[in-house]
C-alpha cells in the first residue's frame, strides 16, 4: 500500500554504477554489495545485466551474482536485457524484472547500441513479449531525455514518442534518463510536461546524473511534477563511456537524505545505505561520491 508521500528509490548501483568500472571487482564483493543493499529497505535493486561480455565485461558475472545473492522477499531484483539471448539468461537466473534501454537521441542510439531508435524498439518487441509471458515485469529506459553529447538539446516530443512506444509495448514504467547530466529543473519540467501527456506520470521514473551538479534539483522538480520513482546509485557510482565527462548517477544517500527532509517516505535506512556505499567504495579504492556520506563520515 502506498500513499501520496511514498517515493520509490530505484537503486541502480550494481548495474549502471559498476558497468563501466575498468578494474576487476570480485564476484563475492558484488554479491556482498547487493546483499548489503538488500538490507537497507530498498524495494528495487538493479543487480546486473545480461549483455555480451564483449561489450560490457564488468557485467559478465551477472548470472553468478543473481545465483549467489541472498534474496530478500520485499526486494525486486532486476537486470538489463537488450535481446532475447539476454532475456533467456535472465530467466535462467530467476530475475524478478527486466529492463530494456532506448534513447531519445538518434545519434546516441547509433553510438551506444549500434542501431536507430526505431530498430531498437523493434528488437525489444519479442523480448518484452517473452518476459511478460513469463510474468516478468518490464521497465523501459529512455536515455538523453534533455541533452545528448552529439545533438545537444533533445526535443521533449522525441522523449514522449519513445516513452509512449515503450509503454504501449508493455513496459509498466519508463525511466527518463538525463544520461549526461546537463539538465536543469526547467528543462526537466518542460520535458515532463510533454511526456506526461502521452504516458501517465505514475508510470514515469526520473534518472539523473550529477555531471553539472544539478541532479538533486532536477529530481526535486520531477517530484513536484508528480514523479514518484527516482533512480539513483549508492556512492554516486557510474558514468557513461559514450558521453565524455559524464559523472556518476546521483548518489542514493543524497536522494534519501533529501526525501527525508521533504517528509517523503522511501523506507530506506540512511545509515545502512551509507554503509553499503562505503563498502563498495572501499572495494573500488576510492572515496564515496555521496556528499551525505562524506559529511557524516567527519
Ligand atoms: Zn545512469
Amino acid at each position: 500500500m502506498t500513499n501520496n508521500n511514498d517515493i520509490t528509490v530505484y537503486e541502480v548501483g550494481p548495474r549502471d554504477g559498476l558497468q563501466n568500472e575498468k578494474g576487476v571487482i570480485e564476484l563475492h564483493d558484488k554479491v556482498e554489495f547487493v546483499n548489503r543493499l538488500s538490507n537497507t529497505g530498498l524495494r528495487k535493486i538493479e543487480a546486473g545485466s545480461f549483455v555480451s561480455p564483449k561489450w560490457v565485461p564488468q557485467m559478465a558475472s551477472s548470472a553468478n551474482v543473481f545465483q549467489q545473492i541472498t534474496r530478500v522477499e520485499s526486494v525486486c531484483y532486476s537486470a538489463l536485457t537488450p535481446n532475447l539471448k539476454g532475456l533467456e539468461a535472465a530467466l535462467e537466473a530467476n530475475v524478478d524484472e527486466i529492463a530494456v534501454f532506448a534513447a531519445a537521441s538518434e545519434s546516441f542510439s547509433q553510438k551506444n547500441i549500434n542501431c536507430s531508435i526505431e530498430q531498437s524498439i523493434e528488437r525489444f518487441i519479442p523480448v518484452i513479449e517473452r518476459a511478460l509471458e513469463n510474468n516478468i515485469s518490464v521497465r523501459g529506459y529512455v536515455s538523453c531525455v534533455v541533452g545528448c553529447p552529439y545533438e545537444g538539446n533533445i526535443s521533449p516530443n522525441a522523449v514522449a514518442l519513445v516513452s509512449q512506444k515503450l509503454s504501449d509495448l508493455g513496459c509498466y514504467e519508463v525511466s527518463l534518463g538525463d544520461t549526461i547530466g546537463v539538465g536543469t529543473p526547467n528543462a526537466i519540467i518542460n520535458m515532463l510536461n510533454v511526456v506526461k501527456d502521452a504516458t501517465p506520470v505514475e508510470q514515469l521514473a526520473i534518472h539523473c546524473h550529477d555531471t553539472y551538479g544539478q541532479a538533486l534539483a532536477n529530481i526535486y522538480a520531477a517530484i513536484e511534477a508528480g514523479v514518484t520513482t527516482v533512480d539513483s546509485s549508492v556512492a554516486g557510482l557510474g558514468g557513461c563511456p559514450y558521453a565524455s565527462g559524464a559523472s556518476g548517477n546521483v548518489a542514493s544517500e543524497d536522494v534519501v537524505y533529501m526525501l527525508e527532509g521533504l517528509g517523503l517516505n522511501c523506507g530506506v535506512d540512511l545509515g545502512k545505505l551509507i554503509d553499503a556505499g562505503n563498502f563498495i567504495s572501499t572495494q573500488l579504492g576510492r572515496a564515496s561520491q555521496s556528499k551525505v556520506a562524506q559529511a557524516l563520515a567527519q
